[in-house]
């Protein structure tokens, strides 16, 4: 048994927080095995707190950006999903298969750098099943301009039309955006750089939205260009954007209600 498996069964499956701990132990876990830095443990703990106060499930407006990102990735002509540490220790699996139903390849990219880590997300990744990963060789790596961190280092990145980008720092949200690619972000947080910089933000857990896309996109490939068009052209992100700052304010409304009704003072 790994002390993964270990620390999962010390969760029992009724524990009410089950799932959120559960991906929890993941984190850890990855970073033990080097898939995942010291801050991404951080940047969870981030992303924790905003599932909480988004009620912890996929809204219809994150649905909406869903359906336009899968739109947009199956209408590129170069689409590249991008991997780091966070994403490859909570959901390998269903990235695998997003990125074959997609036809989207993978590309490693990292904010830490750490000796093994590529080594270690790239065994995690063809455990999972993938064949072609990129963003390993550093002789095939050439730097983006406008960026200084070492998420500028890229392979296919560097000719894609359009980029999935779960968990990505701002900076290279912005680098990517003055290159002219679109970018699709799946960030918690409405408010953060990545989210108000990207072409279609996604708020909800990764751990959700993958398996959602790979769901969506086995029902949108039935559709012809003009349909997906459709989509896409009626997709606002900006909208999109201020209708879930507003789910989470109502939520909070309901929340203190509920919590004054429970707490008697
Ligand atoms: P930015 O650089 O875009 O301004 P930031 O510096 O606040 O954002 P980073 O640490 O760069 O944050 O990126 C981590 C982001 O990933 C955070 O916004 C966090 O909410 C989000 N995040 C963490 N875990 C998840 C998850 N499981 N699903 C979706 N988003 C997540
Ligand atoms: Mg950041």
């Amino acid at each position: 048994m790994t002390s993964n498996e270990n620390q999962e069964n010390a969760v029992p499956k009724s524990h009410p927080r089950y799932e959120s701990l559960k991906y929890r132990h993941k984190i850890i876990e990855g970073m033990k095995n080097l898939v995942v830095a010291e801050a991404g443990l951080i940047a969870h703990g981030r992303g924790e707190c905003f599932d909480y106060i988004l009620g912890e499930k996929t809204t219809e407006v994150a649905k909406k950006a869903i359906e336009a990102a899968v739109a947009t990735l199956l209408l590129a002509d170069r689409p590249v999903i991008s991997v780091n540490g966070n994403v490859a220790a909570l959901n390998p699996n269903e990235l695998v298969i997003l990125s074959n139903v997609l036809n989207a390849p993978l590309e490693i990219n990292l904010f830490y750098h750490k000796e093994g880590r590529i080594e270690a997300i790239k065994n995690v990744l063809q455990k999972a099943g993938a064949i072609e990963i990129y963003g390993i060789d550093p002789k095939k790596m050439i730097e983006l301009d406008g960026l200084e961190s070492n998420r500028r280092k890229v392979e296919l990145i560097a000719n894609a039309d359009v980029v999935m980008v779960p968990l990505e720092d701002g900076d290279r949200t912005e680098a990517l955006k003055k290159l002219k690619k679109k970018v699709i972000a799946v960030d918690l947080n409405p408010i953060s750089r990545t989210a108000l910089w990207a072409d279609i933000t996604i708020v909800d857990n990764i751990v959700r939205v993958i398996p959602e896309m790979i769901k969506i996109t086995k029902k949108l490939k039935e559709l012809n260009k003009k349909r997906l068009n459709a989509i896409v052209n009626n997709f606002n992100n900006k909208l999109n954007i201020q209708e879930t700052l507003d789910l989470i304010l109502d939520y909070i409304q309901r929340q203190k209600k509920i919590a004054f009704d429970i707490i008697k003072f």
